[in-house]
């Protein structure tokens, strides 16, 4: 599903990624660990191109994207259609309730029928545990409810691959178990998933791979028995044991 060869992206001087080679299969969970700075927010920013890499090929599902050519910004739009996006902050639309928000992609970008797109996105809510607050605004939603509301409008534009940039880590402890049970829902149900996290008991769930990045590379990869369990790499190591 997702194929990325010498990914690599600079930011001026700066060489951020310095040669990211991936492969996830279709229905798997890749979780990304990683000191901070180490690039993986902007690796999975580069992989649906909201950050353009300067070097390297991407392929989402049957999308194929080589950034050592020149690209036609139409591909670009393609991969981005298949990719959802769901960040450390919810961005939600203040002005609209859940059900708009979720409403809103679906019928401004692909332009669906409203009452479509009003029936897609109550199942959705229903999936996050929020049928009952459709009529709600993001001010009177909780963090965990919001992020749970962004996943669902993510979900709304039927992606491929999901990508989580670090999805709980601006929340309340209280309500991160919220968010990973539907991260956990997602995952059981086969979606193919990238997430950036620094919940290791998730990585440990439901992480089928996980990948550990330092200084712009991929130090070390496996299952996560593997890489918690008996990791090769010393730096690995080390980094297992500051997090603790
Ligand atoms: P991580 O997610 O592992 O903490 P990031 O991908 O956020 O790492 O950042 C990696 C490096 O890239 C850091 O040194 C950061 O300052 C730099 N960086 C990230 N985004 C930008 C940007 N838009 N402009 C310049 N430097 C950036």
């Amino acid at each position: 599903m997702i194929q990325i060869k010498d990914l690599h992206k600079s930011f001026g001087d700066l060489h951020v990624l310095r040669g990211i080679d991936l492969q996830v299969e279709t229905g798997k969970v890749v979780v990304v660990i990683g000191p901070s700075g180490s690039g993986k927010t902007t690796f999975l920013r580069c992989l649906n191109v909201l950050e353009r890499p300067t070097q390297g090929e991407i392929t989402i599902g049957d999308i194929h994207l080589n950034f050592n050519e020149k690209l036609n910004n139409k591909h670009i739009i393609q991969l981005r259609s298949r990719t959802g996006m769901v960040f450390q902050s919810y961005n939600l639309f203040p002005h609209l309730t859940a059900l708009q928000n979720v409403m809103e992609g679906p019928v401004t970008v692909k332009r669906k029928a409203k009452q479509e797109a009003q029936k897609k996105a109550k199942i959705l809510l229903d999936k996050v545990g929020l049928g009952d607050k459709e009529d709600y605004y993001p001010f009177q939603l909780s963090g965990g409810q919001q992020q749970r509301v962004g996943i669902a409008r993510a979900l709304a534009l039927e992606p491929e691959v999901m990508l989580f940039d670090e999805p709980t880590s601006a929340l309340d402890p209280e309500v991160v178990g919220e968010v990973l049970k539907v991260m956990r829902d997602l995952a059981n149900e086969g979606m193919t998933m990238v997430v950036v996290t620094h919940e290791m008991r998730f990585a440990k769930e439901v992480a089928d791979e996980v990948i550990f990045m330092d200084n712009g590379k991929i130090i070390e990869q496996g299952p996560p028995e593997q890489i918690f369990g008996s990791p090769k790499e010393e730096r690995t190591r080390q980094f297992l044991q500051l997090i603790g």
